[in-house]
């Protein structure tokens, strides 16, 4: 392999080296189902789908595993302030969140498991760490004993004494050291019981760190590849989860990738502080595809900011290089050509995944083909076309991938469409001409059915597809 990735935890580029031949195994964390995800946290999913593209188009058999958190303090306090059941909460924002991937070409993960249906994995593997010597139990709370485990700290490269105490509990003398973190909640009174399960140590839920730890595990193995995430989840989400994991004997994941924040009013995008723009908010002013142009052009570890301006002119790019595909299909037939990679392109992504540096080597290869076009070269047209489509398939971007023309991006199909409408509209006009009020009438309500809604306007009759 010839790929190269930025390694937080060893702050340098490294070789990727798999650690089982021709696999990889990748773990990102999922989202935490609290609310409709908004462009900052669809971006290290789209980040790390461009990882997962390159990871297989390189040859590799790829197990991709994205979580979900169903179950935290946020989603139990906006759920009763709402008053669903915590769960129907959850699942609700789940779905969004699933939509709003889809909706951007994101694909499937290979395994997408749910924090809750986890928690025997979760019990286990608390069990070898207070086997061990790593974790206490107190009054059905229990703590990961960071002093007990030298290497805690060493992700992120901080000493335990320059440590903040842990802020998922309250400052707790119950504690052997502030730093402790919670491995399990105890069940409070209040609490909807069924966000309470049963273990050893009494009914309680898992905290944050303990499910990742448990699901990669489960999934992926006591050791994988490469663990991903958003920037902010390196302190304290990922130093918890290799300390627990590598605490508990595995040798757990050999890469470490962080993807940059997007942020709005130079502010990272965060509902907290209120400058968010909502993922299907956003896809009703410009197409998904552009969105996903916007988010995967720049460097996944830069920072994006979140404007109007700059999302207009990602949308005019995109259309530069949708614009050649589409008239070169029409010339020479979308699969002519080879799908062969320009060199400059392979090279970006095998370097730490510089997608600007690929994205700008699909613009010089559509120069070259809109030349080919203009000068009626077909063959040379054709090996434009195979290599722009197969390098923005890398990408998750090749506008004739039925996922975008089936999103609505198909031209041809809206012009037949508006060709029968306008054929339909005309038989009716001349059914009135004729005083046929039954057969204009019929006529509307066969559109009707097919959810096309017709509205008389003094130029004439106009048509929209119902939802
Ligand atoms: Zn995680």
């Amino acid at each position: 392999m010839s790929l190269r990735l930025y390694d937080t935890a060893a702050r340098a580029v490294r070789a990727f080296t798999p650690l089982r031949a021709g696999q990889a195994s990748v773990y990102v964390c999922g989202l935490t189902v609290q609310g409709p995800p908004h462009v900052g946290h669809v971006r290290s999913a789209l980040a790390f789908d461009v990882l997962r593209r390159w990871l297989a188009h390189s040859g590799l058999d790829v197990t991709y595993v994205r979580n979900v958190t169903d179950i935290d303090d946020k989603i139990l306090a906006k759920a009763e302030a709402a008053g669903v059941p915590w769960w129907a909460w959850a699942y609700t924002n789940e779905l969004a969140v699933t939509r709003a991937y889809d909706v951007l070409g994101v694909l499937p993960p290979t395994y997408e498991p749910r924090a809750t249906g986890h928690v025997p994995d979760m019990v286990a593997l608390m069990e070898r760490l207070v086997e061990r010597g790593h974790a206490y139990a107190v009054d059905g709370d229990v703590y990961f004993d960071v002093r007990s485990f030298p290497e805690y700290g060493a992700l992120t490269r901080q000493r335990v004494e320059d440590l903040e105490p842990a802020a998922d509990t309250d400052s707790d003398e119950r504690k052997r050291d502030p730093r402790d973190f919670a491995l399990w909640k105890a069940h409070k009174p209040g609490e909807p019981e069924t966000a309470s399960w049963a273990t050893p140590w009494g009914r309680g839920r898992p905290g944050w760190h303990l499910e990742c730890s448990a699901m990669a595990e489960r999934y992926l193995g006591p050791e994988f590849d490469i663990h991903g995430g958003g920037l902010d989840l390196r302190f304290p989400h990922h130093e918890n989860e290799q300390a627990q994991s590598r605490a508990a004997g595995d040798g757990f994941a050999q890469y470490w990738l962080h993807n940059g924040w997007v942020t709005l009013g130079g502010e990272k995008m965060s509902k907290s502080l209120g400058n968010t723009a909502l993922v299907d908010e956003v896809v009703q002013r410009v197409r998904p595809v552009e969105l996903r142009y916007y988010l995967v052009t720049p460097h996944y570890r830069s920072t994006v900011e979140f404007t109007d301006a700059a999302l207009a002119e990602a949308g005019a790019a995109y259309r530069r290089l949708e614009s050649f595909v589409k008239r070169a299909a029409e010339r020479v037939g979308a699969g002519a050509g080879k799908p062969d990679l320009a060199p400059e392109f392979t090279a970006a992504l095998d370097d730490d995944l510089g997608t600007p540096a690929a994205v700008a080597a699909v613009h010089e290869v559509v120069r070259q083909g809109n030349t080919a076009l203009a000068e009626g070269d077909d063959e040379a047209t054709a090996a434009a076309l195979g290599s722009v489509r197969a390098m923005l398939g890398v990408l998750g971007l090749d506008p004739l991938d039925p996922h975008w023309s089936a999103a609505g991006g198909d031209d041809r199909l809206t012009e037949v469409a508006d060709g029968l409408v306008a054929l339909a509209l005309d038989q009716r006009q001349a059914a009135r001409a004729r005083r046929d009020y039954a057969t204009a009438d019929a006529i509307r309500d066969q559109l009707a059915a097919l959810g096309v809604q017709v509205e008389d306007t003094p130029q004439g009759p106009r048509w929209e597809l119902s939802r």
